[in-house]
């Protein structure tokens, strides 16, 4: 009687250990994204700091909306990376501006490798917009998104095509990263420093994001491989209980190890997301003419919108991507 329960227990224990991570893994991670927008807002100028903190709540809630697409939107998910090493050797041959990229490669192309960069400008200038409108409730929709895009395109593996560490035997790299260290350690980092700044160019801003981040992409596979030659391999990882179940992760000295043979790599990256993010919001309302934003009301979402959001919860909700993970 035994034999079978206890087979029946350790394969939903192993169904259950796979799982977990596959739904952990987003980009980012759910809790950095929300992070990135809610502070960038307290870098903003004082011109725009009381609408944005009047919305803070919307701001940091939708800060993933652009990920929960991704289940809904056959062409959401390459808008969150670009993998460079399919384009070009070196990154600087890469067309700058979508028209040129496309006539180049093909727009198929561009869909399957990732267009964060392309990405950041389009929703930039519908932010732009919004703000010449007068529209509280898109400057907030884009504001939002804006800011997961470009905190997308901090994150190294955001701009490989070893994007998972998949193909030099580490997979799971991508959210151990991008997730695992700044949940654990994010309240330890300085993330604010200076004020937000005006960008000439946000087009070239967005390359000049996507290039740093790509810098880093040897140092952030390098480590973790050499730290796992030298890690006792029982003390890896860990469990943890997540509501009502149990998660296998990386170890609190796994993951402190890592941060610290990065440099802090995280949490200068994080840091300089929030800085990006403030400065796309700050220059997207300097390019519309400045509106005054204090008679500007807090935000009333449509019916319709209300609709698409449910729509979009719903699919995120039933869990499968359309198209790569991350
Ligand atoms: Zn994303």
């Amino acid at each position: 009687m035994g034999f079978p329960y206890i087979q029946i227990m350790k394969r939903l224990t192993r169904l259950i250990l796979l799982i977990i991570p596959f739904l952990l893994c987003t980009s980012w991670g759910f809790f950095a994204h929300k992070r990135i927008n809610r502070l960038a807002i307290f870098v903003l100028p004082d011109e725009m700091l009381s609408f944005y903190k009047r919305n803070h709540r919307y701001l940091t809630d939708h800060a993933v909306d652009a990920d929960k697409r991704r289940y809904a939107d056959p062409y959401e998910a390459p808008r969150h990376y670009i993998d460079v090493e399919n384009y070009e050797p070196h990154i600087d041959s890469i067309p700058e501006k979508w028209k040129d990229a496309v006539t180049k490669y093909g727009e198929q192309h561009l869909r399957q490798h990732g267009t964060v960069p392309w990405q950041i400008e389009r929703v930039y200038f519908d932010l732009v917009k919004a703000f010449k409108d007068h529209d509280s409730v898109r400057i907030l929709k884009h504001s939002a998104d804006l800011g997961h895009y470009i905190g997308d395109a901090h994150v190294p593996l955001h701009t490989s095509s070893n994007h998972d560490g998949q193909l030099t035997g580490q997979s799971g790299l991508h959210a151990f990263w991008e997730s695992r260290l700044p949940e654990l350690l994010a309240n330890q980092y300085q993330l604010l420093n200076n004020k937000a700044l005006y960008i000439e160019n946000p087009l070239k801003e967005a390359w000049k994001i996507v290039q740093r981040s790509h810098l880093a992409v040897d140092t952030v596979i390098r480590f973790e491989a050499a730290l796992n030659r030298i890690f006792p391999p029982d003390q890896k990882y860990s469990y943890a209980k997540r509501g009502n179940i149990v998660i296998k992760q990386h170890s609190d000295a796994y993951t402190r190890a890592y941060d610290e043979m990065m440099h802090g790599m995280v949490e200068k990256r994080m840091s300089a997301a929030i800085l990006s993010v403030a400065s796309y919001w700050y220059s997207a309302w300097i390019d519309a003419g400045q509106p005054e934003l204090r008679q500007f009301r807090s935000i009333r979402i449509s019916a319709d919108e209300k609709k698409q959001l449910n729509l979009i919860e719903k699919k995120y909700r039933q869990g499968k991507i359309i198209g790569r993970e991350n």
